[in-house]
């Protein structure tokens, strides 16, 4: 490729609207524009670096022996009533409708479409197991996308569904995908974490998130350094001591009682300490109820939970406007009186509660709900309170835990038979008789990884790709090209033998003064940049400098052609 026939936009200033690295660095690269809230535009070149990502993907699912297909991502709802989810999968789930008034939905994730495509493809057992994939596009209407393409509305994912005969069997192929995440990861030279996630609203029995660890991860997660103890702040709390737990189940049960009481009630039942300080914002659900949130650590300052139909979608609403329609004083959510009296009220089912709150969470809320049940035998405990801290015993009795900072890349689970059930997707066993399958799923991020691994790979020149997932390898940098016509030739000769040598080139010949168009190179990152000056070409040497090291060095062909190799 020579830059001059391609499309390179960067720029010098840091966005102002971007809080982490990654996206800075997509930006001031120009690899992603921005064309509504978590919907992004994937320019030449940051196409050329998700498809190198995508490639190792590919390869590795293959050669794992899962099969690809491509799946469409308006799905109809019927199928989505089969499963229940239409209703349980909550505010992500894009709903259309067409001129009929059919309504559809924009896809999140596709066990429905896999499931239908599998009862009515899979006849006998003969059949299985097998591994469908798909790389393909999702839709997600997350409660705040940020971070550009990290956690966008729409992304690129990978997704496979296997099916299989017996829970052993199913163990296995998730294990064989568990093995196939880790060559990826490893490939793409990432630092990462396979830990264990809780299955939740899923359901399921076992499940897997690998974490590419940075600071600026959204998910916590627990690991013992004096073993292979790895998972998440969820999975590690819901293996913490019972005691704890149950306590805090037994407290929210007392919370639930819709009666008046003050924070400090509250407080002294749920075992937390009360916030100094209150954040002035509240959080509408889908369904119209709003919570006073609290942002802070482990703390709670106000828990409140009312009705408030009428306020719209999903969003995140201002004091202002909760405190006009509770009817209350603007400032309601300010300091906390710890002897105001303050009613919790909460009807929701525990799929939705759940989804809010963890949502929430993530957005860096911390929040309590609670919900007891009509329809429920038992209040159920959401609350994001703290029961595993760093510096607990590891719950592998071997060493303490620490606590670091995780981006999900990747998620591996045991289905079983949920999803087989609800569709009824059965094979003829060799008995003859009608058998539900047995599923698993294996997701992958795609277009988060190239966001995560800029994270993790920068400096304060710009990106310092893994050279896997380099938009090119090498790049030649001519100087004076105008001036001295045989430099500009022989940076051509040499571009040209590097790409006979298979080695994926780029000539940059823009014209550029040596300051910016070095800038540039720096900026997206490539792994080798070479010089062709009219000095080097005098002297039979070419400057080469790779991009994490400091100094450059001078080498004739026959040793820069060696040193690419
Ligand atoms: P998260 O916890 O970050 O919301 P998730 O658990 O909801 O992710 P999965 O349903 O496990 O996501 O989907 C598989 C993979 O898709 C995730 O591991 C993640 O890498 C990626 N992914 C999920 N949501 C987003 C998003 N909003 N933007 C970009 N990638 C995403
Ligand atoms: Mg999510
Ligand atoms: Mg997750
Ligand atoms: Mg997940």
């Amino acid at each position: 490729m020579r830059l001059s026939q391609f499309h390179l936009n960067t720029s010098r200033e840091t966005p102002a609207d971007a809080e982490i690295v990654s996206h800075q660095l997509m930006l001031r690269t120009g690899m992603i524009r921005k064309l509504a809230a978590g919907i992004y535009t994937w320019s030449p070149l940051g196409l050329r670096v998700l498809r190198r990502v995508e490639a190792v993907v590919r390869e590795e699912m293959d050669r794992a022996g899962a099969i690809e297909m491509l799946m469409p991502s308006v799905q109809p709802r019927e199928l989505w009533e089969e499963t229940g989810r239409w209703e349980k999968f909550g505010g992500q789930l894009l709903k259309i409708r067409d001129r009929k008034e059919t309504e559809y939905c924009y896809g999140p994730t596709h066990e429905e479409v896999i499931t239908d495509f599998a009862r009515n493809e899979l006849q006998s057992y003969k059949q299985l197991p097998v591994n469908f994939y798909q790389i393909q596009t999702k839709f997600r209407d997350e409660i705040r996308p940020r971070f550009g393409v990290m956690r966008a509305r729409e992304f690129l994912m990978k997704d496979a569904y296997s099916f299989h005969l017996s829970p052993e069997c199913l163990e296995r192929g998730y294990q064989t995908m568990h093995a196939a995440y880790t060559r990826i990861f490893t490939r793409l030279g990432l630092k990462f974490r396979a830990v264990k996630a809780d299955s939740g609203a899923i359901g399921g029995d076992a499940s897997q998130e690998f974490h590419v660890l940075a600071d600026s991860g959204e998910d916590a997660i627990a690991f013992s350094d004096a073993s292979a103890y790895a998972a998440n702040l969820e999975a590690a709390e819901a293996l913490a001591p019972a005691a704890p737990r149950a306590a805090a189940a037994e407290a929210m049960r007392e919370v639930a009682t819709p009666t008046q009481k003050t924070c400090e009630d509250v407080a002294a039942l749920m075992g937390i300490a009360l916030a100094r300080t209150v954040k002035s914002l509240a959080l509408m659900t889908p369904d119209g109820f709003v919570l006073a949130l609290v942002r802070g650590d482990h703390t709670v300052n106000e828990i409140k939970l009312a009705k408030a139909p009428g306020l719209g979608e999903s969003r995140f609403a201002t004091e202002a406007e909760i405190a006009d329609y509770l009817g209350s004083e603007p400032g309601f959510l300010g300091p906390v009186d710890p002897k105001k009296p303050i009613t919790v009220v909460a009807d929701r089912t525990v799929a939705a509660m759940a989804d809010f709150v963890v949502g929430a969470n993530r957005a860096g809320f911390h929040l309590a709900g609670v919900n007891w049940g009509r329809d429920l035998p038992e209040p159920t405990h959401v609350a994001d309170i703290r029961s595993v801290v760093e510096g607990d015993p590891s719950p592998d009795g071997q060493g303490t835990l620490s606590i670091a900072r995780g981006i999900e890349v990747g998620h591996v689970f045991q289905l079983g038979q949920k999803y087989a059930e609800a569709m009824d997707c059965t094979v003829l066993a060799e008995n003859g008789k009608a058998q539900t399958v047995w599923m698993g799923c294996y997701g992958i991020g795609v277009s988060r990884i190239v966001a995560a691994a800029i994270e993790q790979n920068h400096d304060a020149a710009g990106i310092v790709w893994p050279e896997p997932m380099a938009p090119w390898k090498v790049a030649v940098c001519i100087i004076n090209p105008k001036k001295d016509e045989s430099v500009a030739e022989a940076a051509e000769a040499l571009y040209r033998q590097l790409t006979r040598a298979g080695l994926d080139a780029v000539l940059d010949d823009r014209g550029l003064r040596p300051g910016p168009m070095f800038a540039d190179i720096e900026l997206i990152g490539i792994p080798h940049r070479i010089v062709v000056s009219e000095r080097g070409l005098a002297a039979g040497t070419f400057e080469y400098r790779a991009r994490d090291a400091s100094e450059s060095e001078t080498l004739d062909r026959a040793a820069l052609l060696a040193r690419l190799a």
